[in-house]
């Protein structure tokens, strides 16, 4: 049997003991490595090669793998160029899992079952207040029924009580009483029931506005599946995972439905995955690594909100949800189901006619409700008008009457300004590459650098179109915004929630649910308080800086901005009240605040595209990104150079025109240096995926031979990088 380590990325031979004989493909185990003992993966077995001396395995740590998932974690080794090792290690999702989510309590027995059993008075009466009021923690189900804890545990080993996520009764929602569909929900629905009906693959993209009731379409088709005896796993942003949304799938299926969560101990992920794996749970709910659940019989893959750049992880291997969704739906003639009111570019362009997606849409809200009402506010006439503050008239104007009104206002704000650009406050004018047309970004020596291809200059004192002197560093955050907010509202309860407070797993959830029940008049958050969520008392939501994601120096920060701009109004305006939005920005005649002002994806995905063409970006260009780190700075931006000229000749050998490699950098990553290391990246694009990932991993792999011995610097690949940073 061979054995690779996640150091050595090679199998190696170790001897099965008699006692072990139920290793199988895919295992974890323990293995001697020199003088060692460290864990690998099994990944096949044979005879070693002849004069070989090998040693056994020591312990299996995890099960095997079924074939698919096997087979799944070698396609995703040499798509996203990573080791098998790291691959079988996301795969099988092990150590990963950090706190315990708190555990609900459910009765085991029916309401009418219980006086007939032989139990104490006192956990008769927890039994009968789990049914009356399933889903309590431990000390929660004590304190109700006035008994200590520890009776709570007899009951539990009686099995009487189980832990768990479900719902008392298998499906409370029965067919009489679902909710109606709306036409448009039901000719989405009757399509993938064709292909559900008949055991197709197909892909398809839900373009439905917010509102539109893609739960329900969700739900339905997942019925669907089932009464074929197969199961659904669908893929949440990991905050949806925390909200309503778990309760609405456990309403519908009960108990069949499995979370995998961060949050889970290794443990309850442990019995999560049993439950799938035996098919008792059907339905599986998770956030992007649930794509590799190890359901036998897939049936469908639901994507929600599949533009979320949390689809794609950030360390290897750096694989996209999507992409393995896909790949997995193939191989199993399954669905894949992706839905958003913003597609990512690269999935609209895939569902438009003749491509690879077939493409599905929802144009109007459930209830006749009507899209929030969004204003734009140019900064520039405030700063005319002498207001030099961060908060328009108009913002502050509609808080206090919104405060006024006992409603709510969620404050909206971009992620800690880790990049800081330069705008004219006078006329908007922000500096950008000549070459990449991405915004420039302020180094500390004084001048702009672009990220991508190296063009620098120095930050300018005025203006270079009006000639004023209003350059300003932009980067609000918000601590600040909170402190301006307080002097204007003294009175006013101000929530404040980003990576500061919410840095304990758990907490945002508490900030959101305090917020909600009304403890709170002002909500100042990051991106975080943008999905999601509803608030019925929200009825104002504020943008307080547009500007700062659309000149985040990325080519994607105009789709960002138009996403998050279309989301955030989405929110407004659920409950009972009309909702509004207000965008503040130095530059209201840029086209994604102007459609996600109009709620206009189709124009917006119209124009986006042409400057993606224009620049040669995705979706048009693949790219993949080498990021080369470490302590010695010119030791970085040496090794940055000699990559360089490797890529150069292994890129030379294609000859074929439009096949060709361009090669930017290296320049300096936007984060130059974290945690003491110095970073330089180089960026590849071209026309053909496969090329651009072959050229990336041969050059890599041929100057490594090379530097060999020359060691502390790491070279980190990314294939279809979300964010060049
Ligand atoms: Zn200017
Ligand atoms: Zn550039």
């Amino acid at each position: 049997m061979e054995v690779p380590s996640r150091e050595v990325d090679r199998p190696f031979h170790y001897l099965v003991p008699e006692h072990l004989n139920l290793l199988s493909l895919g295992s974890r185990v323990l293995v001697p490595f020199g003088r060692r003992t460290v864990p690998g993966y099994v990944v096949g077995f044979s005879a070693p090669p002849e004069g070989v001396k090998i040693k056994p395995v020591l312990k299996i740590l995890s099960e095997g793998l079924s074939p698919e998932l096997l087979e799944l974690a070698q396609w995703l080794a040499g798509r996203y160029l990573c080791t098998l090792a790291e691959s079988l290690h996301c795969v099988i999702g092990a150590g990963r899992e950090k706190k315990r989510l708190p555990q609900r309590l459910f009765a085991a027995v029916e309401a009418g079952e219980i006086n007939g059993l032989k139990i104490t008075p006192k956990q008769q009466k927890v039994l009968e207040t789990a049914v009356q009021h399933p889903g309590l923690n431990k000390t929660q189900l004590a304190r109700k029924a006035g008994v200590s804890p520890s009776t709570v545990d007899t009951i539990v080993k009686k099995k009487l009580l189980t832990y768990g996520y479900g719902i008392n009764t298998p499906s409370s929602t029965t067919a009489d009483n679902l909710p109606q569909l709306t036409a448009e929900q039901l000719a989405v629905v009757n399509r993938l029931n064709n292909y559900i009906n008949h055991g197709k693959h197909g892909v398809f993209l839900l373009h439905g506005v917010t509102g539109s009731g893609k739960t329900e379409v969700y739900l339905r088709v997942i019925a669907e599946v089932l009464k074929k005896g197969r199961q659904a796993v669908v893929l949440l942003p990991e905050i949806s995972l925390t909200s309503q949304m778990v309760e609405v799938f456990c309403r519908r299926f009960g108990s069949s439905v499995a979370v995998l969560h961060s949050r889970l101990s290794a443990g309850e992920r442990y019995a999560e995955q049993q439950r799938i794996q035996r098919g008792d749970a059907q339905v599986v709910l998770g956030a992007r690594s649930a794509v590799f659940a190890p359901v036998p019989k897939l049936g469908i893959i639901i994507i929600d909100e599949e533009h979320e750049p949390m689809y794609k992880q950030e360390e290897n291997p750096k694989y996209h949800a999507r992409e393995v969704a896909v790949y997995r739906a193939r191989v199993n003639q399954a669905v894949v189901l992706m839905a958003s009111a913003t597609p990512a570019l690269e999935s609209y362009c895939r569902a438009e006619p003749g491509g690879p997606y077939q493409l599905l849409t929802m144009k109007k809200r459930v209830r006749q409700l009507p899209l929030p009402k969004v204003e734009v506010v140019d900064m520039r006439r405030e700063m005319d008008a002498g207001n030099t503050g961060i908060f328009s008239r108009l913002l502050l104007d509609k808080i206090t009457d919104r405060l006024n009104k006992k409603q709510q206002v969620v404050l909206f704000i971009n992620r800690r300004g880790y990049a800081t650009f330069v705008v004219c406050r006078k006329c908007g004018l922000v500096l950008k590459c000549p070459h990449c047309d991405i915004s420039l970004t302020y180094h500390y020596d004084g001048y702009l650098r672009c990220h991508y291809c190296n063009y620098s200059r120095h930050a300018p004192k005025k203006c270079p179109r009006c000639g004023d002197n209003a350059v300003g560093f932009f980067g609000t955050g918000t601590q600040k915004v909170e402190q301006e907010i307080k002097r204007y509202f003294p009175r006013a309860v101000i929530m404040r929630m980003d990576g500061d407070t919410t840095a304990r797993k758990g907490s945002h959830q508490k900030i959101i649910d305090a917020f909600k029940n009304g403890h709170g008049d002002i909500l100042v958050g990051t991106q975080m308080i943008a999905k999601g969520l509803d608030m019925p008392n929200v009825t104002l939501v504020g943008v307080v800086n547009a500007d700062t994601m659309l000149y985040m120096p990325e080519f994607r920060a105009a789709e960002r901005t138009f996403q998050l701009l279309t989301q955030v109004a989405g929110r407004a305006g659920r409950g009972d009240y009309p909702g509004e939005t207000v965008i503040q920005t130095h530059t209201p005649e840029h086209y994604s605040i102007i459609y996600a002002r109009k709620h206009d994806y189709k124009n917006f995905y119209q124009k986006e595209m042409q400057m993606r063409r224009a620049l040669k970006y995705p979706p048009f260009y693949y790219l993949s990104r080498i990021l080369i780190s470490g302590e010695n700075e010119e030791r970085v931006k040496a090794a940055a150079e000699e990559i360089r000229g490797v890529l150069e000749d292994t890129a030379s050998a294609v000859k074929t025109e439009d096949k060709k490699v361009i090669i930017m950098g290296p320049a300096q990553a936007g984060l130059y240096k974290i945690q003491g290391r110095f970073r330089w990246q180089m960026v590849l694009k071209g026309r053909v995926a496969s090329i651009v990932r072959q050229v990336t991993r041969d050059a890599v792999q041929k100057w490594a031979q090379q530097a060999r011995g020359r060691n502390n610097i790491n070279v980190s690949i990314d294939i279809d990088p979300q964010f060049l940073f």
